[in-house]
């Protein structure tokens, strides 16, 4: 029998939409995918999730929203969406295990990190180049490190590497940060961070030794370049909403977010409603993410019961 909701990613869209449409009775199904928790299990300290008076892990955080759904009857597999199709209902969700029929979808799988596109970045990716501070940090003890980006998570992943790092230097394209003000104090208080303003990364050394022994960066206001020798690149420049499975087949934004309908999750497909991060080109905070799931949810319950 097909199912009545299907849940694709379980970042906090995902998870708040398992808690309202299990509290609603409809035993949803949640494919974890590939980044299962989605960003927050990459994020060390939430300070601005509503309800934690003291910093909580992002990794904790879900583990709690997670627990939250099951008790209500969401359940979880640890399964990819590979390709849909939603020509029809009940629509039809291929995963890497098997297909699964559903009234209605919940796409919430959010957006992963974004890459420079360097020729040498894949070529390094594990051998000194990174896009995640919590991951990767601690090998590099002691050493000096670039973060790319000037938003609020080059910001975080700065001041995060400074706990291992002796020295951390953001480069950032422009002369001013977009981070929060907060997060641009604390970072600009911190010794061990240093700014090079107006630089873009042109080429990572040295794929020939296997590992980052520097990098020539280049002023986009001078045109002058500049090589500094660092021993890890951390690449902070924002993420891209996850939609290849999609296939097209749900409009999209000129920027590659799910579109929907102002003021709603509904996607241009009947039954198939969007949340969180692959839909919201502009928030993209967790706070806005499970509240985006909780309206996915409710869209597809009140959807559900008008077909009934
Ligand atoms: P973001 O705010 O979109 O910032 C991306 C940064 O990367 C920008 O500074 C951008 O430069 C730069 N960039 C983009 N493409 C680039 C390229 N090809 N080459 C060089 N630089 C490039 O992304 P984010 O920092 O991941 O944050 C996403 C959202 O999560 C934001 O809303 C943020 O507030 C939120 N967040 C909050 C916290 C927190 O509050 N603790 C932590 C993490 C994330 P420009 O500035 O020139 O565009």
């Amino acid at each position: 029998m097909a199912e009545k909701v299907v849940i694709i990613g379980t970042g906090p869209a995902g998870l708040t939409a398992a808690i309202y449409s299990a509290r609603a009775n409809l035993s949803p199904l949640c494919l974890e995918g590939p980044e299962g928790g989605g960003q927050l299990m990459t994020t060390t300290g939430v300070e601005n999730y509503p309800g934690f008076r003291q910093a909580i892990t992002g990794p904790a955080l879900i583990e709690e929203t997670h627990h939250q759904a099951e008790r209500f009857g969401a359940r979880f597999a640890f399964e990819t969406a590979l390709s849909v199709h939603l020509s029809s209902r009940p629509f039809t969700v291929k995963t890497d295990a098997r297909r699964v029929e559903s009234e209605t979808l919940i796409v919430a799988s959010g957006a992963s990190a974004r890459w420079l596109g360097l020729e040498n970045e894949q070529k390094l990716r594990g051998h000194g180049v990174s896009a995640c501070a919590t991951c990767d940090g601690f090998f590099f003890k002691g050493k000096e490190v670039l973060v790319v980006g000037g938003g609020d998570s080059a910001m975080e992943e700065a001041l995060f590497l400074t706990r291992f790092c002796a020295k951390v230097t953001v480069v950032h394209r422009r002369d001013k940060l977009r981070a929060s003000r907060i997060m641009a104090e604390r970072a600009s208080r911190n010794d061990k961070i240093a700014f090079l303003w107006n630089s873009v990364v042109e080429e990572i050394h040295d794929p020939a030794k296997l590992k980052v022994t520097g990098a020539r960066l280049r002023n986009v206001k001078t045109s002058q370049a500049l090589e500094v020798p660092c021993e890890g690149i951390f690449v902070s420049i924002g993420h891209n909403p996850n939609t290849a499975f999609l296939a097209g087949q749900v409009e999209t934004t000129p920027d590659g977010f799910i579109a929907c309908r102002a003021g709603t999750t509904a996607t241009s497909v009947q039954g198939v409603f969007a949340a969180g991060d692959v839909m919201d080109a502009r928030y993209k905070q967790a706070v806005t993410a499970a509240g985006t799931g909780c309206m996915a949810a409710m869209d597809a319950i009140r959807f559900l019961e008008a077909l009934e």
